[in-house]
């Protein structure tokens, strides 16, 4: 049996680090959407993205993509972490009673973990080790990621070996408009151009939208705004599985987030009812 080395400080909500004892890549976290643990494997251990989101917790975020990954490392990283949370009393340990259960291995990292050349290399490794351990069904396999890179060939056989893990893709959208993109992500992008990259991921597996809306200098987002979201999101009935919605819980890094907060529940509540007006599913999170 492979060995954990005991604390006794328990997991929390508010602790979101992604640097557990002397591991590189893989991290526990007590996670609320979930009520359990999800243990995340973070890919970008040298904080770099392709985007810059201004609501971005990542502390020192740059712009790049992840350094190469000791593949070795992670495998045995996950291995433990998975032995530990399946033969020993770890969760019981480290979690709450109640939420001492396993449920999720979670790709996301301090950046976009599908830019890493590795990333099917890594899936791979979750396939693996799911069936050294039988987790089937009851424990989820979870891809938070931005879609950038689904049109590559090695992203989408990834995300397709992942649906067969129990696989969820949590795709970001966090605008109906190329100007909204532009503000909130910090990327140029086209409207046409996520609509196709969403659309490979619902065919390929389980996909969420997620998206994160927020205070701007005191103000909510605006009608308009709400509007172009719904809409870009309508032909998306039927593909995807449902909509993620929350806000930001913490204060964001970049000094360009300076000046966002959180909207309320109420909001959130708003936008929630006229997602399910067109029929498709949605949780919302302060
Ligand atoms: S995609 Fe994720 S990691 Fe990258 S900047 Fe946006 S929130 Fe941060």
């Amino acid at each position: 049996m492979l060995f954990i080395e005991k604390i006794m400080s328990k997991l929390s909500f508010s602790d979101h680090s992604r640097i557990f004892k002397d591991f590189t890549y893989i991290y526990p976290v007590l996670s609320r959407r979930s009520q359990g643990i999800s243990l995340g494997i973070n890919l970008n251990v040298n904080n770099a993205c392709n985007w810059r989101c201004i609501y971005c917790q990542v502390d020192g975020l740059k712009r790049g993509k992840p350094d190469n990954i000791k593949l070795d490392i992670l495998e045995f990283e996950l291995d433990s972490m998975l032995d530990a949370a399946i033969n020993t009393s770890f969760l019981h340990e480290y979690a709450p009673f109640g939420l001492d259960r396993l449920n999720d291995i979670c790709l996301s990292g301090n950046g976009e973990s599908t830019v890493s050349k590795q990333f099917l290399d890594v899936v791979l490794i979750i396939d693996k080790l799911r069936k050294k351990y039988n987790l089937d069904n009851y424990v989820k396999s979870i891809l938070i990621t931005n879609g950038s890179e689904f049109e590559r060939d090695d992203i989408q056989q990834a995300v397709a070996l992942l649906s067969q893990n129990n696989g969820e893709v949590w795709f970001k959208v966090d605008s109906g408009s190329v100007a909204g993109i532009s503000q909130i992500n910090q990327v140029a992008l086209s409207l046409s151009g996520i609509a196709k990259k969403l659309g490979i991921s619902c065919k390929l597996c389980k996909t969420y939208i997620q998206t994160c809306m927020f205070q701007s200098h005191g103000v909510e987002p605006t009608q308009e705004f709400i509007e172009q979201y719904i809409n870009f999101i309508k032909p998306f009935k039927g593909e995807v599985n449902g909509v993620l919605l929350y806000s930001v819980a913490r204060n964001p890094m970049l000094p360009e987030g300076e000046h966002i907060s959180s909207v309320s529940l109420d909001f959130l509540a708003r936008v929630a009812s006229k997602v399910t007006e067109l029929g498709i599913d949605i949780k919302y999170y302060e």
